[in-house]
């Protein structure tokens, strides 16, 4: 329970490589809770409760086939081993929220589900790339970011220990899902209320790297996970 079941590296993501990936029969019969981009990074993937669900840039959500491949994945069988009930709940107090598991835990991977009413959220929509190898940072710069007020949602995601960076985006990488499944993406900001917050300190990360040739075309560059907060 609690593992994490990761395909490919952030670092990969960053030179452009989404060109094969985890299928999602795969991950889904592993895990039930999860974040990832599609081929051609075109779109922000959540998992909540066992399905998957694909947002593209002109914000409309897609239904994954089992075959589809994710260039990048990161999910677990999430059974929460903390959950509490907080009155308000802003982005850069997260961390404070998930005590006692900061810092006692701060070393380990921790998955987070927050289930909330959002008086604002603030969240993009990345991709797709208009070449191949087109970098995760070239993306970023024309990111669809959207904004609502007043919507109630769940987010999904994961805090990676800052010596993870480049295999993993270290700090809080979170997904979001309207209950009304017509919003979705990567999130930027939030102000919650009437929030419960679940999480739990994930055991093991199964790391798994593409076996293609592309992957190997070029060396990925150590330098480039240190600009993965400015895409990711
Ligand atoms: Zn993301």
């Amino acid at each position: 329970m609690n593992h994490i079941h990761q395909y490919c590296v952030f670092s990969a993501l960053m030179q452009g490589f989404s060109s094969d990936g985890a299928t999602v029969s795969d991950i889904l019969s592993k895990c039930n809770h999860g974040l990832g981009t599609v081929c051609n990074m075109n779109g922000e993937i959540v998992i909540i409760d066992g399905e998957a669900y694909h947002f593209t840039p002109d914000d409309k959500l897609h239904k994954l086939a089992p075959t589809d491949r994710m260039p990048m994945i990161v999910a677990t069988d999430f059974q929460p081993t903390m959950t509490k009930s907080l009155d308000t709940l802003r982005m850069d107090a997260l961390k404070d929220a998930l005590h006692p598991y900061f810092p006692a835990k701060q070393n380990n991977f921790i998955a987070v589900r927050l289930d909330a009413s959002f008086k604002r959220i603030v969240y993009r929509i990345g991709g797709p790339q208009l070449r191949p190898k087109e970098s995760l940072l070239e993306l970023a710069k024309r990111q669809t970011v959207k904004s609502y007020e007043n919507i109630s949602g769940t987010l999904f995601g994961f805090y990676s220990p800052p010596y993870t960076n480049g295999l993993c985006v270290a700090g809080f990488h979170l997904h979001f899902l309207s209950d009304d499944r017509r919003a979705g993406g990567h999130i930027l900001d939030f102000e919650a209320e009437q929030v419960v917050l679940k999480a739990a300190v994930n055991t093991h990360l199964h790391l798994e790297f593409p076996q293609s040739e592309e992957f190997n075309e070029e060396l990925i560059l150590p330098e480039l996970a240190k600009d993965l907060h400015l895409a990711e």
